[in-house]
């Protein structure tokens, strides 16, 4: 008998059904919109030509492959938190940002996660309704109290405003909140630049430390800065906050786990602490994070021609997306002529797995 007899089979992962129904059906028109990535035309996964020439240039030179410090490559988090906050952002010029590469988004979440568990014991993190499903697990883990706050609303198939500020409002003061930069998972919505100036009142009228998670930037609107607006919009206020950040999707770095986590401090001084501390979490966990993507990113946004061919090259993908969204959208709500919906692109054996 195993002494492994206690452990139970694990819920298999919600998405994994919705993939497993794609393989398994064999409709000619079928669609699989639970990818979790940039496919091309021909349903490829796509390797970006900005990756391809940093990857050459660092053959070129030889790179080595020795362990990197517990915080990562230093010219990695430099630039990445340039491209978070805009080179001139005083946050920058007066160091006042932690930043330490981590394992993409999910584990900058974790390491971030961490920090709360240890430093504000109780402190519960309010997220959104629905949010990306992996927030609640990571924060279940780490033993972190959370909480939701209003956000989608099936009836205007939009952002409940209200509801939001709201529950906000109404959470123990000193909470944390995560909220998504843009792009918002999974319901595509964002409030208005109007509506994230009120958020960033009430967040600070109830003294809560906000929490971005930034897995799309410039994915959202092609635009690397329109999309960290939400972000540099409470920096402006000299709020203290964190922010996660993922390279997956932007430079199409998914399996590379390359990602930051930033913390906006009041001064340097906490910065120094904050960030030793977040090393001294990481050190256990993972010891230090991968050399390959964080300087295929250093070369991508630290070099003038290569980061404005990676800025078109981001423009497409997303203008792709919306116009594959729309058609989509179109083709789901094609009417035949008696004014039934045809949602022809629809399998009808197929429904959602409950
Ligand atoms: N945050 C959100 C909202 C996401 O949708 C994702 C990926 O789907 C992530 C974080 C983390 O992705 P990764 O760990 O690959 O950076």
């Amino acid at each position: 008998v195993s002494r492994f007899e206690g452990i139970s089979m694990a819920p298999p992962d919600p998405t994994i059904g919705v993939s497993e129904a794609f393989r398994a059906s064999t409709n000619e028109r079928k669609l699989d919109l639970a990818v979790r990535a940039y496919r091309t035309e021909e349903l490829q996964p796509y390797l970006l030509n900005v990756v391809k020439k940093a990857e050459m240039l660092m053959l070129e030179r030889g790179e080595h492959r020795e362990y990197l410090p517990i915080e990562g490559l230093a010219a990695f988090n430099k630039v990445t938190v340039e491209l978070l906050f805009g080179v001139d952002n005083p946050v920058i010029k007066q160091q006042r940002v932690a930043t330490v590469q981590s394992i993409s988004g999910t584990g900058s979440l974790r390491l971030a996660a961490e920090l709360i568990e240890r430093y504000f014991p109780g402190v519960k993190v309010l997220m959104s309704s629905p949010s990306w499903s992996n927030h609640k697990d990571i924060f279940n883990d780490a033993r972190v109290p959370w909480s939701e706050y209003r956000y989608y609303d099936p009836k205007t198939v939009g952002l409940d405003f209200e509801g939001m500020i709201a529950d906000i409002k109404a959470a123990p003061e000193g909470s944390f909140v995560l909220l998504q930069g843009c792009a918002h998972n999974p319901t595509g919505i964002d409030p208005t630049p109007e509506q994230w100036e009120k958020i960033a009142d009430v967040v600070q009228e109830k003294n809560h430390i906000p929490f971005f998670d930034v897995a799309y930037q410039g994915f959202a609107s092609g635009n690397l800065d329109a999309d960290a607006s939400s972000v540099r919009l409470f920096a402006a206020r000299g709020m203290e906050l964190m922010v996660a950040q993922s390279y997956s999707k932007n430079l199409g770095l998914y399996a590379e786990r390359i990602g930051a986590i930033n913390v906006v401090c009041s001064s340097a001084d906490a910065v120094a602490r904050v960030k030793s501390q977040l090393q001294r979490l990481a050190r256990p966990m993972y010891s230090n994070p991968p050399v390959h993507g964080a300087k295929i990113v250093t070369n991508v946004v630290g070099d003038p021609d290569l980061f404005n061919e990676w800025r078109k090259e981001m423009e497409m993908m997303a203008k792709r997306i919306k116009s594959m969204r729309r058609k989509l959208y179109d083709s789901l709500t094609v009417k035949d002529k008696s004014g039934k919906d045809c949602g022809d692109l629809l399998d009808e054996e197929y429904s959602l797995p409950s």
